[in-house]
C-alpha cells in the first residue's frame, strides 16, 4: 500500500476536545451550557445507535443533552409542536432530527420549522441558501467535516481539480460548494454521468458520496489524487465504503478508510455548530 490513511477519528478526537475547550471558555465568560436537542421519531435501529452516539458525545464535550423521542406513529402537527417548542426555548443551542423519519411524516417540513440559527445540520433552505452565497451559516457536518480532514492533512485545494460523486442535499451538493469557496475547480458526477471512472481520474482530490459499495476503483483514480470516501455500508464483515480500499490505496496519494474516516468527523463537526450556534445566540464570540 502507498496511500497515506487518513485518521478520521484522531482528527475527530482532537475537534471534540477543542469543543469541550470552547465550552469551558464559554462558561468562564459567564455564558450558559449548549444545548443540544436530538430527535428521534421511531424506534429505527440504526438511528437509536447514531442518536445515542450523538447524545454521548455532546454530553462529553461538556454540552447538556436535551433529547426528545417521539413515537413512531406520531403525528405530523404534534412533530411539528415539537420542533416549534424547542425553537422557542433558549436552553436548546441546537435541533438536530434525525432522519430519516418515518414515511408518513414529511422530514422537509419539520426541517423548514428549524430556525436558521438552530440549525446545527445546515440542513434549513436559510442555511444551504447562506452557504450557497458563500456567507457564514451552520455547514452540513458531513461535507464540513470531509474540509476538515483536507486542511489537517495539507492538502492543496485552490486551483485543485476537484470531482464529488453524489449530488444529494445532505453531502454531495453543500461539499462541492466548500471546495469551490476554497477556491478548487469543481466536477460534480452523478447516476446519470457518463463514464465516472473518466471524470473521476480528473480529480486531484475525489470525494465520493454514492451510497454504493466499492462503486469506485483504482482505474476511477489518478495517481497521488486524495481520495474521500463517504460512504457507510454495513455489511457481513463490518462496514464498507463507497470505495474499493485495497486496490485505490495502491493509487492513491492519501485515503479515507471506512470505518475511521469520515463517519468519526460527522458528529464532531455537529459538536462544533453546536458550539457555534450556542455563542452565536448568547452574544459571546471567540
Ligand atoms: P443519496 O442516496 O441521497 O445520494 C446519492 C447520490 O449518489 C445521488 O446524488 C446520485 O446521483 C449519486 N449516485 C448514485 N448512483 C451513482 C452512480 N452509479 N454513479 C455516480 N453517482 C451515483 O445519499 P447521501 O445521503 O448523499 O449518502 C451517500 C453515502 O454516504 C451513503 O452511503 C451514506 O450512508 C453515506 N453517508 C455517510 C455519512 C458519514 O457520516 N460518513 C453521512 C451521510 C451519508
Amino acid at each position: 500500500m502507498s496511500a497515506r490513511v487518513i485518521d478520521g477519528t484522531a482528527v475527530a478526537r482532537r475537534v471534540r476536545e477543542d469543543v469541550a475547550k470552547g465550552v469551558e471558555q464559554l462558561l468562564a465568560a459567564g455564558g450558559r451550557p449548549p444545548g443540544l436537542a436530538t430527535v428521534l421519531i421511531g424506534d429505527d435501529p440504526a438511528s437509536e445507535v447514531y442518536v445515542s452516539n450523538k447524545r454521548r458525545l455532546s454530553v462529553a464535550a461538556g454540552m447538556q443533552d436535551l433529547h426528545r423521542h417521539l413515537p413512531g406513529d406520531v403525528d405530523q402537527e404534534t412533530a411539528a409542536a415539537l420542533i416549534d417548542e424547542l425553537a422557542a426555548d433558549p436552553a436548546v443551542s441546537g435541533i438536530l432530527l434525525q432522519l430519516p423519519t418515518p414515511k408518513h411524516l414529511d422530514s422537509e417540513a419539520l426541517i423548514a420549522r428549524i430556525p436558521a440559527a438552530k440549525d446545527v445540520d445546515g440542513l434549513t433552505t436559510a442555511n444551504a441558501g447562506l452557504l450557497a452565497q458563500g456567507r457564514p451559516g451552520l455547514r452540513p457536518c458531513t461535507p464540513a467535516g470531509v474540509m476538515v480532514l483536507l486542511e489537517e492533512y495539507d492538502v492543496p485545494l485552490s486551483g485543485a481539480e476537484a470531482v464529488v460523486v453524489g449530488r444529494s442535499v445532505l453531502v454531495g451538493k453543500p461539499m462541492a460548494q466548500l471546495l469551490l469557496a476554497k477556491n478548487a475547480t469543481v466536477t460534480m458526477a452523478h447516476s446519470r454521468t457518463k463514464d465516472l471512472a473518466e471524470v473521476c481520474r480528473r480529480a486531484d482530490v475525489l470525494v465520493v458520496a454514492a451510497g454504493i459499495p466499492g462503486l469506485v476503483g483504482a482505474d476511477a483514480v489518478r495517481p497521488g489524487a486524495t481520495v474521500i470516501d463517504v460512504g457507510i455500508h454495513r455489511g457481513e464483515n463490518g462496514l464498507h465504503g463507497d470505495v474499493e480500499f485495497d486496490s485505490v490505496a495502491e493509487v492513491a496519494g492519501a485515503l479515507t478508510p471506512v470505518p475511521g474516516g469520515v463517519g468519526p468527523m460527522t458528529i464532531a463537526m455537529l459538536l462544533a455548530n453546536t458550539l457555534t450556534a450556542a455563542k452565536a445566540q448568547q452574544g459571546i464570540g471567540d
